[in-house]
């Protein structure tokens, strides 16, 4: 195993969260790197529209993603794209490690990892993926024009994709299990005044059938009554919340029983020198604005405890 020069600061994922701790790492001129798998900007990606990001009153998702990198570089902060595979805490640094086997030694850590689709479980959902199963209407959506499509969920992003969809598919169905959204009141209106939108009230999934082309129909049933039905839909949408991205959240660090990190108002975890930010961080709202809130806090309770060790060093 290989190791690199000695960092102030490592940001685990490109985010929203992830980004703006880097820029605020080097105004507090941290010897920071931030490290992302995939493309910059996570989610944001999968969202088409984004209108509550203050000061811009629309800018598509991906739009906004290269914005927040290209202002980071822009600072000069470091970026890698790699695959962090563990975070080891120790009491004079911590440990940083990447896919190729190399590690990083650094005195904290943001841990900006986000979260990913939560999955409905129904038969048909896995195998079907990619089939006509989809998690990410931007991403998709293109191959739904003129056809058919379920959404499932009833929060902020089921409301969201459902609308985005309207765009393109034929006749949107949003199957909800309750009797009324979670999601805010501007988009529920919207999507009740969508002509192509339908909604499912009190309807969950109970199977995703296909064929060689793909998805043709789901099974739903009434949660009231328990009836039955079979509708034909070419794509099923699920979007029914996240699941925090925690595997490289050391051991013994405090979590709440859904798995979300428990920080202080620092946002600094239960393992001395390791942050958590945005939608992996226990908090009321997830939002692009408060990840980007958490990374502005992170970053800076970081610089005072990087201080604080160096001076310990008598640096
Ligand atoms: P969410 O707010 O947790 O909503 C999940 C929805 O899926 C709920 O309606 C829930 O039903 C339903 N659901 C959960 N498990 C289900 C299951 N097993 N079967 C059927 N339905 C199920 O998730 P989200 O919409 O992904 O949003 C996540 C967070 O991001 C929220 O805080 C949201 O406000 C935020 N967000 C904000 C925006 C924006 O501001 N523009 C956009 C996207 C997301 P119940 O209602 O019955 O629980």
């Amino acid at each position: 195993m290989s190791k690199k020069a000695h960092q102030d600061l490592i940001i685990i994922g490109g985010g929203p969260g992830g980004y703006t701790a880097g820029i605020y790492a080097q105004r507090a001129a941290l010897k920071t790197v931030l490290i992302e798998k995939g493309i910059p900007g996570g989610q944001l990606n999968n969202t088409g529209e984004v209108e509550n990001w203050p000061g811009t009153e629309k800018i598509s998702g991906s739009d906004l993603a290269l914005q927040f990198s290209r202002h980071a570089a822009a600072y000069g902060l470091e970026m890698m794209n790699r695959e962090v595979v563990g975070v080891e805490p120790g009491l004079d640094h911590h440990t940083v490690i990447l896919d190729n086997g190399e590690s990083l030694s650094t005195h904290a850590v943001i841990l900006a990892t986000g979260g990913s689709p939560r999955k409905l479980g129904v038969p048909g959902e896995d195998r079907y993926y990619g089939r006509g199963v989809s998690y990410c209407a931007v991403c998709d959506g293109f191959f739904f024009r003129d056809k058919t499509v379920v959404v499932v969920g009833g929060g902020d992003s089921a409301l969201e994709e459902s609308l985005y969809l309207a765009k393109l598919a034929r006749r949107v169905y949003i199957a909800h299990r309750r009797d009324a959204f979670r999601g805010g009141m501007i988009l529920q209106k919207r999507v009740l005044n969508e002509k192509r939108i339908t909604v499912l009230w009190n309807t969950v999934l109970a199977e995703i059938q296909a064929d060689e082309q793909g998805v043709n129909a789901v099974t739903t049933k009434n949660t009231l009554d328990g009836a039955i039905s079979i509708l034909a839909t070419d794509g099923v949408f699920i979007f029914i919340g996240f699941e925090p991205n925690n595997s490289l959240v050391p051991a013994g660090t405090r979590m709440n029983a859904n798995g979300y990190v428990i920080t202080d108002d620092k946002c600094e975890t239960s393992t001395s020198g390791i942050f958590a930010i945005g939608d992996l961080k226990e908090k009321y709202a997830k939002q692009i604005v408060t990840a980007a809130a958490d990374g502005c806090t992170a970053a800076l309770a970081a610089a005072h405890y990087v201080e604080h060790k160096k001076s310990g060093y008598g640096q």
